[in-house]
């Protein structure tokens, strides 16, 4: 080869490795200048939380609540919901932060569509979403608040908690943590969180009133209001027009109301928790 050109590469090389070790030790130095302390508190809570990324606390990821937990007097200590009580009273006792009560929550679907021969005012045919359906007129079935049946909640639970079942969500209770993260997607708002140890549950999230309700399902409530009429304990309300149980109420009143307000219900929409799972009546109904 010829020797100018050799002489010519080694210079050209000899120059970008100048070039890098410059921007290397500038990089360098700028990283130690605005370089963050790592708080050794967030690397221990970290250690202690469930480690599922599921996105139920509403951080990205379970470091992003680290960092919140130890970093903002505001946030609370029981946002880590698959790691239950335990990782609760461990984060509050690391970060000093006060506990309140842990409750074990489930989610629950509020809807008997498939008890309430709901009709479908036209056949979807689009992208096999519940949040797509929702965006044609507010979803195929005649009751504006019934669940689309799409399953976006099943795709979507970090846990497999939720299995399509008859055209509804099927909630396995020994799977859900109670992250919410079906709540929050669902567009129809047709799931809650409710205590595993609820007593009483509604079975229907509509906001309509009784008239319209009667039009387009015979299983949805009527807004006859006897159910809050019957309760003692006054755990029974209508809260921007959808009925919703206190369930701190309920369970501060203990078992001598009977849970009248199951009996009342002409229509059976609500019911006793443990003895009539929404899944295995909307199941049975589906034939
Ligand atoms: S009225 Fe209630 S139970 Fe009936 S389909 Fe609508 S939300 Fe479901
Ligand atoms: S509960 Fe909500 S997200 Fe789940 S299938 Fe019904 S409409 Fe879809």
């Amino acid at each position: 080869m010829d020797p100018a050109l050799i002489k010519l590469a080694l210079g050209g090389l000899a120059l970008l490795g100048c070039i890098g070790l410059f921007f290397g030790i500038g990089l360098a130095l700028a990283a130690h200048k605005f370089a963050v302390e790592a708080n050794p508190k967030v690397e221990e809570v970290l250690e202690v939380l469930a480690g599922a990324q599921c996105g139920g606390c509403g951080y990205a990821g379970c470091e992003g609540y680290a960092e919140a937990v130890v970093n903002d007097p505001d946030v609370p200590p029981n946002l880590c919901f698959p790691g239950k009580a335990a990782v609760a009273e461990a984060v509050a006792e690391m970060t000093g932060k006060k506990l309140g009560s842990v409750e074990n929550m489930v989610a629950f679907l509020r809807c008997a569509r498939v008890e309430g021969k709901v009709s479908e005012k036209y056949r979807y045919i689009g992208h096999g979403s519940c949040s797509g359906a929702n965006l044609a007129f507010g979803g195929p079935q005649s009751c504006l608040f019934a669940c689309i049946g799409l399953g976006e909640c099943a795709k979507n639970c970090p846990f497999s908690a939720i299995a399509m079942v008859g055209g509804l969500p099927r909630i396995d209770t020994g799977l859900c943590v109670g992250c919410g993260v079906c709540v929050k997607i669902c567009p129809k708002s047709s799931l809650e969180l409710i205590p595993a140890k609820a007593r009483v549950v509604v079975h229907c999230s509509t906001r309509g009133s009784g008239k319209m309700v009667k039009e387009v399902c015979d299983a949805g409530c009527i807004s006859c209001r006897m159910c809050i009429k019957a309760c003692p304990a006054g755990a029974i309300a209508v809260d921007n027009d959808v009925l919703v149980i206190d369930h701190g109420k309920c369970a501060g009143y203990g078992p001598g109301c009977g849970e009248v307000c199951a009996e009342k219900c002409p229509r059976k929409i609500l019911r006793r928790y443990a003895s009539s799972s929404a899944t295995e009546s909307l199941v049975k109904a589906a034939g």
